[in-house]
């Protein structure tokens, strides 16, 4: 375990991103911010103390912290939607001498520095009362750590920065940082259900609309009784993943089999992929009104398989009102494929498994349903009570 008591207090700055943009409601969007950090940091067990400050959020870390626990509170929140950079820093005395001293400590036994890499330093102040402006501070303490380490000043490709930001109460000193995920708090876009398969597009599609604001509840059809528990399994891991960025999640699995089994009987086999499509949305959108949700969210993107050509996407939208949100509309799979591999759920949809989806795979899938035809089989199906049906059979999973 590392204290450094010589350079101040161990604690974390938060740059926040599009929430600076957002003029009257900002105040509620760093406010949910806030609570999210809060919330996500519980899980390590520190008293922490997060503040808001004039643009910036800062997170003190009890007396005595160490520079281990910083780093692992600054792990934490690179998860937390809303921040675009995440800085482990130290919080010093707020006059020049001291921060003079800190510079020069978080210097030492740098890699960086045994090496004799060029350095600049970058000040910025928020209070402006400060003694010296930011380009006095910055040749003050860059002097010093010139003086001390024989360090080469180069203000256009620096290999290390020291950065000073000169705060109400004190000043906050570090080198370097981590990037956050960008994008808006997770819970000031209001509330949504992913439609949730195992694969690989659906969890990135639960991720992009977090990232926009939107708490997320996932819900996902087994072929059960005519599948094993397998894609349950997966869609829970999937849901364990994706949990780090917006915290209790849950889970709403429906069996999905039998349903199936009467779409095959009673349709043309060429239709059966967007008739069980509509009856999915159907259903998701009862369970919607049930959790309090307002949209709908698939992992679709535009021609990737015979399901997802503009006519059988337009015949899915029919099917709800709702809005259905495809955040994925016009990524190619292998932008899927580097995002979810980023996330950690590519290996995780990569396992085998048998959904649903499975039980029906006609030779040649419709690419243009037509709605009437679609509309006849869910009169014979009696679609909409059905939907209720499975809406009343569904099993939570809560993490
Ligand atoms: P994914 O990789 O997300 O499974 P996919 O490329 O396999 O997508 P489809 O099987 O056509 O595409 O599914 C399109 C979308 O429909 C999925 O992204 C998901 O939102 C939804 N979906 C498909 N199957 C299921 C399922 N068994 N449970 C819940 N949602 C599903
Ligand atoms: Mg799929």
């Amino acid at each position: 375990m590392t204290t450094m008591s010589a350079l101040g207090e161990p604690c974390v700055l938060l740059k926040l991103g599009e929430i600076v943009l957002k003029g009257k409601n900002r105040e509620l969007f760093e406010r949910r911010l806030i609570s999210n950090i809060r919330e996500a940091l519980q899980e390590l067990g520190l008293k922490v103390d997060v503040r808001r400050r004039h643009g910036v959020v800062a997170i003190f870390l009890p007396l005595g912290a160490t520079v281990e626990e910083s780093e692992a509170v600054a792990q934490r929140v690179a998860d937390v939607p809303g921040l675009v950079w995440i800085h482990p820093a130290w919080r010093v005395a707020k006059d020049p001498d001291s921060v003079l001293k800190a510079g020069i400590e978080l210097f030492r036994d740098r890699e960086e520095v045994k090496r004799g890499a060029a350095f600049a330093v970058r000040s910025r102040r928020r209070d402006k009362r400060f003694p010296m402006r930011s380009n006095e501070l910055d040749r003050f303490v860059g002097g010093a750590i010139n003086d001390e380490y024989g360090l080469p000043v180069d203000l256009r490709h620096p290999e290390l920065t020291l950065s000073i930001e000169v705060d109400r109460d004190e000043v906050f000193v570090f080198t370097g940082g981590i990037p956050g995920q960008g994008g808006l708090p997770v819970g000031s876009s209001g509330r949504a259900l992913v439609l949730m398969s195992g694969g690989i597009d659906s969890p990135v599609a639960a991720y992009r609309m977090m990232r926009r604001g939107l708490h997320v509840d996932f819900l996902h059809f087994s072929g059960i009784p005519f599948t094993t528990s397998e894609s349950i399994y997966k869609a829970y891991a999937l849901v364990r993943k994706l949990d780090r960025f917006q915290g209790r999640s849950r889970l709403w699995v429906v069996p999905f089999g039998k349903a199936q089994q009467s779409i095959r009987s009673s349709g043309q086999d060429r239709l059966a992929v967007i008739a069980q499509r509509r009856l999915m949305l159907k259903t998701a959108e009862e369970v919607a009104h049930r959790i309090r949700a307002s949209a709908l969210i698939t992992g679709d993107a535009l021609g990737q398989v015979s399901s997802q050509t503009l006519t059988n996407i337009t015949a899915q939208d029919h099917a709800v009102e709702l809005p259905i949100l495809r955040p994925l509309i016009g990524w190619d799979k292998t932008e899927i494929m580097a995002e979810a591999r980023r996330l950690g759920t590519l290996e995780i949809s990569e396992l085998p498994d048998e959904d649903c989806c499975s039980l029906l795979a006609p030779k040649r899938a419709e690419t243009r349903a037509k709605i009437e035809d679609l509309k006849q089989i869910e009169k014979r199906l009696d679609a909409e009570e059905l939907a209720v049906q499975l809406a009343d059979s569904i099993q939570e999973y809560t993490l």
